[in-house]
């Protein structure tokens, strides 16, 4: 069974992400979880400089918009939910995205609608598909 490698899932609110993820480089996954905590990932993605900067930007893409994930999630299956791991650098996270990208189906399976992007500078090709950077 395919694994994210993350801590958590954690509720997708502004406090838990302020109290629990760092500043760092690192990956995420949001979701939605279940009342017995069993979490379906829906989107990865990464930060190439601060994690839980980026999470609190994606949550205020969400929040107010009820509407938008309605329209992309089919109304019952809200998020709620994100799981996390910080990396060493924004290479590592992108690689790390990438694994996670493809053992979670891809574009066909995650509400993910193309495949990660390299950070800046780095021309290494996706070590799954071969997706060269750029
Ligand atoms: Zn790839």
């Amino acid at each position: 069974m395919a694994s994210l490698d993350m801590d958590g899932p954690f509720a997708l609110e502004r406090k838990v992400i302020q109290n629990t993820v760092g500043d760092n480089p690192g990956n995420f996954a949001l979701g939605t979880m279940s009342e017995n905590k069993r979490f379906a990932v829906r989107i990865v993605g990464r930060s190439d400089g601060n994690l839980q900067q980026t999470l609190l930007q994606e949550l205020k893409r969400g929040t107010g918009q009820p509407g938008f994930f309605a329209r992309v999630f089919g109304g019952k299956k809200r998020i709620n939910a994100f799981k996390f791991s910080l990396a060493r650098d924004a290479e590592a996270a992108y690689s790390k995205e990438c694994r996670n990208f493809h053992n979670f189906g891809g574009a066909s399976k995650l509400a993910n609608k193309e495949h990660p992007k390299p950070p800046p500078g780095v021309t290494t090709p996706c070590e799954h598909c071969k997706t060269k950077g750029g």
